[in-house]
């Protein structure tokens, strides 16, 4: 089985996820960004006596990478991402100072992840899937045992990710939630980037900006 602990971390309240199979962990898309959120996550994997083995971004926008620096000094985990979303990852530094954020610079990425391969973890197993959009290499992680899946920016609880940003285009986000994430199933859990979860049945029915 494979659990899912969320904590929400730095000021835009991003959702980061550990996913455990009772020994070892995958950490998604790392936003504690001080010392109390950094203590937070090391607290969880140390109660559960977890080693984090991996590092995954669903994307590389800097929300989801604050803490890329501290998981590699910490547990030397490089972040690994779709190829497609590396420049949005170079530009890490650059949006930080635009935020005025304080950021210890993501080391680079070890593998990218390709669409369509699977993230194994133990017994686990964890489908790539492919939804650009709101960022041009974002993925999805789908775990079909759960069944859960991961959205990161793409689909949120009433509302879906912003397109304003660069690589962002909101056709092809349209196209990446009604082609990828529609067809998983209405009672998937769809565990967000930010806000709370939902399911893809409720998010057919009740999401303004999907019916
Ligand atoms: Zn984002
Ligand atoms: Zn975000």
């Amino acid at each position: 089985m494979l659990n899912v602990a969320k904590f929400t971390f730095n000021p835009f309240q991003e959702n980061t996820y550990v996913l455990h199979d009772g020994h070892e962990a995958i950490v998604v898309d790392p936003g504690c960004w001080n010392r109390q959120e950094q203590r937070e996550l090391e607290e969880y994997l140390e109660q559960n006596a977890l080693t984090p083995v991996r590092l995954v971004l669903t994307h590389a926008h800097i929300d989801h990478i604050l803490g890329c620096a501290w998981i590699h000094d910490r547990y030397g985990l490089l972040p690994e991402l779709h190829h497609a979303d590396l420049p949005v990852f170079a530009a890490g530094e650059r949006t930080a100072q635009m935020y005025g954020l304080p950021y210890d610079p993501a080391p680079e990425p070890k593998d990218f992840i390709a669409e369509a391969s699977t993230i194994r973890l133990g017994k686990e197993e964890l489908k790539v899937l492919f939804v650009p959009g709101h960022a041009p290499g974002h993925i999805a992680l789908y775990h079909a045992a759960g069944p859960f899946v991961l959205s990161g920016d793409v689909l949120f609880q009433n509302s879906i990710g912003r397109t304003d940003l660069p690589g962002g285009d909101t056709e092809t986000l349209l196209r990446s939630i009604r082609e990828q994430l529609f067809p998983l199933g209405d009672e998937v859990v769809v565990y967000s980037g930010h806000g709370s979860e939902t399911t893809i049945g409720r998010e057919k029915r009740h999401n303004p900006f999907l019916r």
